[in-house]
């Protein structure tokens, strides 16, 4: 009874299982650092880790038990699926963890936890339901708003972000409130998506991102832009070094991830004169920049983690 309490509490259990696990990984990039890293990780402990392409995966619904099928065959049944789904397939991939989920598979992030964190707007309001600090945030469906929009976000200096952006490829700042209308305009005319942000200048051009594995903080850093870059992305031409965060950060970063249900995060933050304000939370964080920054093994306590949730074999496991 201890057991299934902590297991639907979503507990750890006291003791990792120590048999080996059938760990299924699902990814397009079996190549990358992250790819290679859990891999070789899962590989120290013991356990046995198959590659497998989201978008190539069929499903079985409403036969006699769920399955996932790859290149003509049923998969076996998976102890764990760690999932690194591409931004631009997370709707089938979030079906494809759902049928990996209904098999009887612990997930190191569930599909709606995954789903909320990419939807910027739902995240956003998550975060601050919970009264999560974050840089006012605006959003609005007609063109017709945009200046109450900016308005709203405190004028100028703002922020507008296209809501697909990544690696700071679509963040613009703009100084003054006629650019940032003109730029407003400029995304509407293309038809995309965006929201305006109240600009927060003592982040001066640096940002934290804290690596969260079931609660706990595993891994800091703090990432600064090249000269003269408010963004701090390393793919912008950033750096990245180790940092000690303070309890209202680690606090700040802990709840973020468990506010969107998530049990691996990588939490973006800014540093404000009133304490941490969140940008964003990442629902499968790359491992390369915060591995390399802060020397730990990272992979290895995603490993671990695993090892604590997998559920206990049941009779029709064992039997198979
Ligand atoms: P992306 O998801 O494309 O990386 P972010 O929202 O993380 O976009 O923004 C990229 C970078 O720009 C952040 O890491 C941060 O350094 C900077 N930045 C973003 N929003 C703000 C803001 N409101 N105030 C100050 N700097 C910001």
């Amino acid at each position: 009874p201890e057991l299934s309490f902590a297991l639907y509490k979503g507990l750890p259990r006291k003791r990792p299982v120590k048999r080996p696990l059938r760990i299924a990984l699902l990814t397009r990039e079996a190549e990358n650092y992250s790819s290679r890293r859990l891999i070789e990780a899962a590989h120290a402990k013991g356990h046995v880790v198959e590659i497998i392409n989201t978008t190539r995966c069929y499903m079985k619904i409403g036969g006699i038990v769920p399955e996932v099928h790859l290149d003509g065959a049923a998969l076996p049944n998976f102890d764990a699926v760690i999932p690194r789904i591409g931004a631009s397939v997370t709707n089938y991939g979030m079906a494809v963890l759902r049928q990996f989920a209904a098999t009887g598979a612990y997930c190191l992030n569930t599909a709606s936890a995954i789903g909320a964190s990419r939807d910027k707007l739902l995240a956003h309001q998550i975060l601050a339901r919970a009264n999560i600090q974050m840089p006012v945030t605006t959003f609005a469906n007609s063109p017709k708003d945009t200046k109450s929009l900016i308005d709203l976000a405190g004028k100028s200096p703002v922020v507008v972000k296209l809501l697909s952006s990544t690696q700071g490829k679509g963040v613009v700042l703009a100084e003054t409130t006629k650019a940032a209308q003109s730029l407003v305009d400029a995304f509407r005319g293309l038809d995309a998506n965006f929201l305006v942000q109240q600009f927060i200048p003592e982040a001066a051009g640096s940002d934290l991102r804290c690596f969260v594995v079931g609660n706990k903080v595993v891994g800091a850093m703090k990432r600064t832009g090249a000269e003269g870059d408010f963004r701090s992305n390393l793919h912008q031409g950033g750096t990245a070094k180790a940092v000690r965060i303070t309890k209202e950060e680690r606090e700040t970063a802990k709840r973020a991830a468990k506010e969107l249900g998530l049990a691996v995060a990588g939490v973006d933050m800014l540093q404000s004169a009133t304490g941490p304000k969140v940008l964003e939370v990442n629902s499968s964080p790359g491992l390369e920049g915060i591995e390399r920054a802060t020397g730990k093994d990272l992979a290895a306590i995603i490993i671990e983690h695993l090892e604590h949730h997998v559920k206990p074999l049941s009779r029709y496991r064992e039997s198979q």
